[in-house]
């Protein structure tokens, strides 16, 4: 192989993949021991970012923690912790209050319907999906800021873009989320911060196969069946994979995104029919 060449799949292939320039920073990654959150993670690991870890059951994390540190060689730290509590933040923030990149999530609230929510639910749902990144990002911004560097990626849901009708409290709480994220991601990025939305449509996680096995009860029909007629209202005609979603991440949080600010990235397979 002459020398250019090589050069080149030094420079851009990492493993298969685009060089993120990111090998060596610090990513938090919330509610990351399994689905999205993992997949996020593992983008990350795969570009060389060293972890902080964060679910409620500790075993599947450090299960998560072992596997990604032996596939990619990367450092990897963990807290169990219930990242929408005050504690469990700061037990989590112990741990990495020096994060380069903050990537936000959490179990999305309960389905119901618009009558039966009380100001306690609207409470709950506001606190886990919309004020602990918003702590999170207030806790972590300032030395993102003053190293001139940082990333911030925010979970949330197609339901900012389209809201899911028996998904009231996730409508609500996500969508204040959003507008806090438009007016914030312009005040940081004088200082080399981006943060960002990523909007989820289905994907195939443990919430897909459960949202499935209701439909298939309710329906009386197989959990086989119902994932096919989910499917079929998709474009794309299959749920998006954790894979993907996590490398649209870590593109967010790789130093060619520096110019992407306050977007809400949408990846759903099409299924949202919008012109923009
Ligand atoms: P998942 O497969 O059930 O995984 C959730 C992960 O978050 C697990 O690692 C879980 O571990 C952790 N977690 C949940 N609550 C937590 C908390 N309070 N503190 C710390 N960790 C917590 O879910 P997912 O499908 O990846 O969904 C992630 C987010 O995306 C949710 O908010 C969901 O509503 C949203 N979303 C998902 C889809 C989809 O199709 N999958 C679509 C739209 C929106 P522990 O249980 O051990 O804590």
């Amino acid at each position: 192989m002459g020398g250019l060449s090589r050069q080149c799949c030094a420079r851009f292939l990492n493993g298969g993949g685009m060089d993120l320039g990111i090998r060596g920073k610090r990513a938090l990654v919330c509610a990351a021991s399994k689905g999205l959150g993992r997949g996020c993670a593992e983008a990350l690991a795969e570009a060389g970012v060293n972890l902080v870890l964060n679910a409620r059951g500790e075993e599947t994390l450090l299960q998560t923690a072992e596997e990604l540190r032996v596939t990619y060689g990367v450092d990897v730290a963990t807290v169990a912790a219930d990242i929408t509590t005050e504690g469990g933040r700061a037990e989590t923030l112990e741990v990495a209050s020096d994060v380069d990149i903050l990537v936000t999530n959490a179990g999305g609230p309960p389905p119901g319907h618009w009558s039966d929510w009380y100001r306690e639910d609207f409470i709950g749902a506001i606190d886990a999906n919309m004020l602990t990144p918003i702590a999170l990002m207030q806790s972590l911004l300032p030395r993102m800021m003053g190293q001139n560097w940082g990333r911030v990626v925010n979970i949330t849901s197609q339901s900012v873009k389209a809201p899911i009708p028996q998904l009231g409290l996730s409508n609500a709480a996500r969508t204040g989320l959003t507008g806090f994220v438009a007016g914030t991601a312009r005040q940081v990025a004088p200082h080399g911060v981006t943060i960002n939305n990523l909007l989820p449509g289905i994907h195939d996680t443990a919430r897909a196969d459960a949202l499935d096995a209701a439909a298939a009860a309710e329906a009386g029909i197989s959990v086989q069946e119902a994932r096919t007629r989910r499917e079929a209202t998709i474009p794309a005609r299959r749920y998006g994979t954790p894979a993907e979603f996590g490398r649209a991440c870590a593109y967010l949080c790789s130093t060619h995104a520096g110019f992407i600010v306050g977007q809400n990235l949408l990846l759903d397979g099409g299924a949202i029919s919008a012109t923009l």
